[in-house]
């Protein structure tokens, strides 16, 4: 027998709806479409997660990278970078 999806939709209105796919894949004795099957959605959301925060860790280390060099060129004038070889100023 083809069981369908489990899982309950919401899409709009009051009442869920049960999806109409075919479940493929069981979990804890009921069975789910590849779309909410929930260690498929566990996978892609830590997949997802380790994404973001690949894209994070680098923003905050340019933004460290930032504030470090603003840091360190606060103590020269600007004519002291100007002048120094190999400084170039975008204004
Ligand atoms: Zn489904």
């Amino acid at each position: 027998m083809i069981e369908r999806c489990c899982a309950e939709l919401f899409k709009g209105g009051f009442r869920p709806h049960q999806c109409h796919k075919i479940g493929r894949l069981e979990h804890m004795g009921r069975f789910y479409c590849t779309l909410h099957h929930p260690p498929s959605i566990a996978a892609r959301r830590a997949l997802r997660d380790k994404k973001w925060q690949e894209k994070y860790a680098k923003a905050r280390e340019e933004f460290k990278r930032e504030a470090l060099a603003e840091k360190l060129l606060a103590k020269y004038s600007t004519e002291e970078l100007e002048a120094a070889k190999g400084v170039e100023l975008i204004l």
